[in-house]
């Protein structure tokens, strides 16, 4: 079978994570997520989430050599044999090239770079209204997806909160973030011809249809 590797890009609140779970299941790809792989090292207090917290808190990067030898290691694991879809890595060109040179020590390359596009009040109106349950994890928006009752997980009862980096300001400070270290990853996929862009505004099934279909010409083509 043919492989494929798979970056997902956008800014935060695009959409990746759920476009994620759609797309790894119409494929079988494993899901590899950054931002999942540090909270949950944040949460169990490993040597990576003690590195990770005090950058993701406050909307920063967490420095590039302690998380792609993470990444890496991942892509390169027995799972991700057939490919991977990669979210939230890479986040800057040095991320970036060190995949590159990881997939190629291993005799492969990106497929594609999926790249989903919102706007930046769109971004804002979407992560500051988000609210995650502290028991299950699922997630809710205040305006678009609210619980049943206020507060309340409609799972278990449980408490919701608003994720540290989902606060206005620090919202904000991983947008310029992402302007800043993020978006010169777009002009580096498309000089490797491997860059599809995707209207993120749309709702998540049109979204998600679109990149199936991109995704399921891309390995018709492969298969040729
Ligand atoms: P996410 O859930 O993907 O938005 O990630 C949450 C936070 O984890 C980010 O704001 C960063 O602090 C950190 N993070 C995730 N992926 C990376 C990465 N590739 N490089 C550096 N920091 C990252």
């Amino acid at each position: 079978m043919s492989q494929f590797n798979l970056i997902l890009l956008g800014p935060p609140g695009a959409g990746k994570g759920t476009q994620a779970e759609r797309l790894t299941d119409d494929f079988n790809l494993p899901y590899i997520a950054t931002g999942n792989i540090l909270r949950e090292a944040v949460s169990q207090e490993t040597t990576l989430g003690k590195q990770a917290k005090a950058f993701m808190d406050a909307g920063e990067l967490v420095p590039d050599d302690v998380i792609s030898g993470v990444i890496l290691e991942a892509v390169e694991g027995p799972d991700a044999r057939d490919g991977f879809l990669l979210d939230g890595f890479p986040r800057t060109v040095a991320q970036a090239e060190a995949l590159d040179a990881g997939l190629e020590q291993l005799d492969r390359r990106l497929t594609a770079a999926i790249l989903i596009e919102v706007p930046d009040e769109e971004v804002m109106r979407r992560m500051s209204g988000r609210r995650v349950s502290v028991k299950t994890g699922r997630v809710y928006h205040v305006e678009f997806d609210p619980p049943k009752h206020e507060g309340r997980c409609d799972v278990d009862g449980s408490r919701l909160v608003q994720r540290d980096d989902d606060h206005p300001e620090t919202v904000a400070h991983r947008l310029e973030v992402y302007h800043e270290k993020t978006t010169p990853l777009i002009g580096y996929y498309e000089d490797q011809g491997v860059l599809r862009r995707f209207d993120g505004t749309r709702s998540p099934t049109e979204v998600h249809d679109h990149i199936r279909a991109t995704i399921a010409t891309l390995r018709l083509e492969e298969e040729l």
